[in-house]
């Protein structure tokens, strides 16, 4: 079995092989914090966390970094309305976003900033105006994407076909249009820094090719990032460091699909975004990785209040079944597993690896896990089981969640919060005469101790 991992740069599935064997070292283009992340930027958090946890499981030491933007337009224009300093504003949001993954359960990454890397990033443009690549205009320097004949191969576009949009302005003080910032000239009262171009601040492309090169060398195994980030991001990613080193930036790029809302492209103007700190305000955050997780992280995933429901409720099933193999445990006969329960635990790792090592396919690894509830349940109807055979369910459980994180955390009481909200779950569903969906959180909330009272202020709960 070999990791197959499809690769944006040549758009086929190719067979996963490290530079130095048993390292990976993965770079992910990670926020700018001028306000809360959203289910958009959680998704490839998610998505490349569990992609590292994979290959942590198969045995590499991985290096993890995921940047932030502290320095940027759209904080400059937050600090000013909001009568504050791009570095306030920074602190605030890194804080948030920081809370945030910590909740989502992300693997502990190094999170370079910008503006700790200031001097770097003026190293690598004095490299590139050095080499001719680069040009000062007007206080900007730009590069020159002329130095760069392969400009494209990322997003599989001719130059002269290039899109034009976002971030890429057609601008007189450039030479050619397709030429992008690398350091741009304060305007007064702005932030700056001193350079040899005068006071100003990086372009944003620049800064993720000076630190992937400053953390993790000329080549990286696996750049990642949103599908929305490729052209031009990216593009100018390979273009600045390629020219730099003579060197491929990243032998595997990896892009995540978009998050649509109800069906609709999330966007600021459509004013449907959603935020991270509410998803987890209204589940749990095993939920919110397991409703990310269900997509393939190429495909488009839809996002409804109604599915990240559904994901709680099958989060709820596979932790039920968990603590049921763990309180029959308790009273299981001493002895080694059941030839058919290992062999059939057997085949449920086997078909976990094969679908994560299917580009990371997964929906079909969840698939095998709710195997193993079907056999755990299965199992847990005999008269006698024996301990060795329940201790190899729950191997099993550990070693996929270990990648997934879609368990809640063992033998933790239910926190105060998941009780409230249940509770007000099933005081809808009773409204909504969704009888089987009240009954079942009642189970649930018994199951782990809790005892509802019906009062005249309405429903109060104690702990058994
Ligand atoms: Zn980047």
């Amino acid at each position: 079995m070999t990791l197959k991992v499809f690769n944006s740069l040549t758009r086929t599935k190719e067979s996963f092989v490290s530079i130095e064997p048993g390292k990976v070292r993965m770079y992910v283009c990670g926020p700018t914090v001028y306000s809360y992340i959203h289910v958009g930027n959680a998704r490839p958090l998610i998505v490349f966390d569990v992609v590292r946890r994979y290959l942590a499981q198969s045995g590499y030491d991985v290096t993890y970094i995921v940047n932030i933007t502290d320095v940027e337009d759209k904080m400059i224009r937050k600090a000013n309305e909001t009568g504050t300093t791009v570095m306030d504003v920074a602190e605030t949001y890194i804080a948030a976003f920081l809370k945030d993954i910590r909740e989502l359960g992300i693997r502990e990454a190094v999170h370079p900033r910008v503006t700790d890397n200031i001097p770097e990033i003026i190293a690598f443009i004095e490299g590139l105006v050095a080499k001719d690549a680069a040009y000062e205009s007007g206080g900007d320097v730009y590069f020159r994407t002329a130095a760069f004949p392969d400009y494209g191969k990322l997003s599989h576009q001719n130059m002269d076909e290039l899109q034009f949009g976002i971030r890429v302005e057609v601008d007189e003080r450039k030479e050619n249009a397709q030429d992008f910032v690398l350091w741009k000239n304060a305007k007064p009262g702005e932030i700056f820094w001193p350079s040899p171009w005068g006071e100003g601040r990086p372009g944003w492309h620049i800064e993720c090719s000076a630190m992937a090169r400053k953390y993790l060398g000329d080549t990286l195994d696996i750049h990642g990032g949103g599908h929305d980030l490729q052209f031009p991001h990216h593009e100018c990613e390979v273009a600045q460091s390629e020219t730099l080193t003579g060197k491929p930036l990243a032998n595997y790029w990896m892009h995540n699909g978009y998050v649509n809302i109800n069906n609709e492209k999330m966007s600021k103007s459509l004013g449907n975004g959603l935020d991270v700190k509410d998803m987890l305000a209204a589940a749990k955050p095993q939920a919110i990785r397991y409703f990310v997780l269900s997509g393939h992280y190429r495909n488009p995933l839809n996002y409804s209040d109604d599915i990240l429901r559904q994901a709680g409720a099958s989060v709820e099933r596979i932790d039920n079944c968990v603590a049921n193999v763990k309180h029959r445990a308790k009273t299981a006969v001493a002895g080694a597993a059941a030839a058919d329960v290992a062999e059939a635990v057997k085949r449920v790792d086997e078909t976990f690896r094969v679908k994560m090592d299917d580009d990371f396919n997964t929906p079909d690894a969840i698939t095998a896990v709710f195997d193993l509830v079907t056999l755990a349940n299965r199992y847990l109807q005999q008269e006698q089981v024996t301990a060795g055979s329940l201790e190899l369910i729950l191997q099993q459980f550990q070693a996929m969640d270990d990648v997934l994180g879609i368990l809640s955390p063992a033998d933790d009481e239910l926190p105060d919060a998941d009780i409230d909200r249940l509770i007000a779950e099933r005081v809808e569903a009773r409204k909504a005469r969704n009888w089987a969906r009240a009954d079942e959180i009642r189970d649930l909330l018994t199951e782990r101790g809790i005892v509802l009272e019906d009062t005249p202020q309405g429903i109060r709960w104690r702990r058994k």
